[in-house]
């Protein structure tokens, strides 16, 4: 059994890259036009028509964050996203028209905790002096990562000389796991401070800031009571997903995740199937939680030989940027999360 990092690899660099030069000429022009072109709502919302909005302008990171940024704004101004909906955030490459959009902006808006590594790089290069910036986990204290970060992929690929820089290699990031967004109780308070943020930099919206943030976080409050009910029968339950993107959700709900990998670009190693093996022998664990864009022979493979069925859970990182698409998913998170603990 051999259990190489190529098709992983494959899998999480070219899709983003292939569409990253389409990508940033249509955020320019208008990418949400493009991007809620499937959404069931209508195009009510202004980012494709920025001189009717008052607001400023704002650039977000990646998806969970976009979608908070555009619950709290509104109609009030234009949200873009950085990185494609679609591209794998982890490992993201910047680029110079990164820079060009920046370089534009009024506001960028970042999930923070080391998620966005590229990021104060690509801000000194945008050379953008009256940028304002909003860190989404501001007082949010982040939980270390399970297995350390960075070891393998940086060592292996060889071609993040900018990333090495800040962090170094074989380290945790400082900031400890960044997936606080998958938690809904943290991601109340990721709205609530972008919505302070935006109030701060933007009083003359305020008024709509605040009644924006407060219908969405009360449609996380009734997400959290969701997944507090739907899982009190199954406390104690471990649970094992592809990567590291589960455990505030876990802890909060008195769950145990064990993630195979740190993160999607890493690959699998026979000392990760051997950890896995262990701990569902241990916990009898039922069923393997793989995500989208993992359709790796080998998770099919781990799930037929440690006789796991496979359910499909999804961290939020690439997707639709409506905000009720948190909800959506996280829906469907629950479902799986709830059958594959009551065959434990
Ligand atoms: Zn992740």
């Amino acid at each position: 059994m051999s259990f190489t990092a190529e098709s992983l690899y494959v899998l999480h660099r070219l899709r983003p890259k292939a569409s990253l030069q389409r990508f940033v000429i249509t955020a320019v022009t208008g990418l949400m036009a493009i991007a809620c072109g499937t959404e069931p709502t209508p195009p009510t919302s202004s980012d494709s028509t920025p001189e009717t909005s008052s607001g400023p302008k704002i650039v977000t990171t990646f998806l969970p964050v976009h979608l908070f940024t555009k619950a709290v704004v509104g109609d009030t101004g234009q949200v873009d996203i950085l990185i494609s909906p679609g591209a794998e955030v982890h490992d993201y490459q910047a680029t110079p028209d990164d820079a060009k959009l920046l370089a534009q902006a009024d506001v960028l808006v970042e999930n923070g905790l080391g998620m966005e590594a590229f990021l104060s790089d690509l801000v000194a290069n945008a050379g953008n002096s009256e940028l304002q910036q909003i860190d989404a986990s501001e007082g949010i204290e982040a939980m270390e990562g399970e297995h350390g970060h960075d070891e393998h992929k940086h060592d292996e690929h060889g071609h993040d000389e900018h990333k090495h820089d800040e962090h170094g290699h074989g380290h945790h990031h400082p900031e400890g796991n960044p997936h606080v967004w998958l938690d809904p109780v943290l991601a109340q308070q990721q709205v609530a401070n972008i919505r302070d943020r935006l109030i701060e930099i933007d009083p003359s919206n305020a008024d709509s800031y605040r009644s924006n943030a407060q219908a969405y976080i009360e449609q996380l409050q009734q997400l959290d009571n969701e997944f507090k009910e739907k899982l009190a029968p199954v406390q104690g339950c471990n649970f094992i997903t592809f990567h590291d993107a589960f455990p505030y959700l876990a802890q909060r709900y008195g769950l145990e995740q064990e993630a195979i990998v740190e993160i999607p670009e890493e690959s699998m190693t026979p000392q990760d199937i051997q950890r896995i093996k262990q701990i569902t022998e241990e916990h009898s664990v039922k069923a393997l939680l793989t995500e989208p864009g993992i359709e790796d022979k080998r998770i099919e493979q781990i799930s037929s030989d440690l006789n796991l069925s496979l359910e499909a859970i999804n961290p939020l990182e690439a997707g639709e940027t409506d905000p009720q698409y948190y909800f959506q998913v996280m829906r469907s998170n629950l479902e799986a999360l709830s059958r594959a603990c009551q065959n434990n």
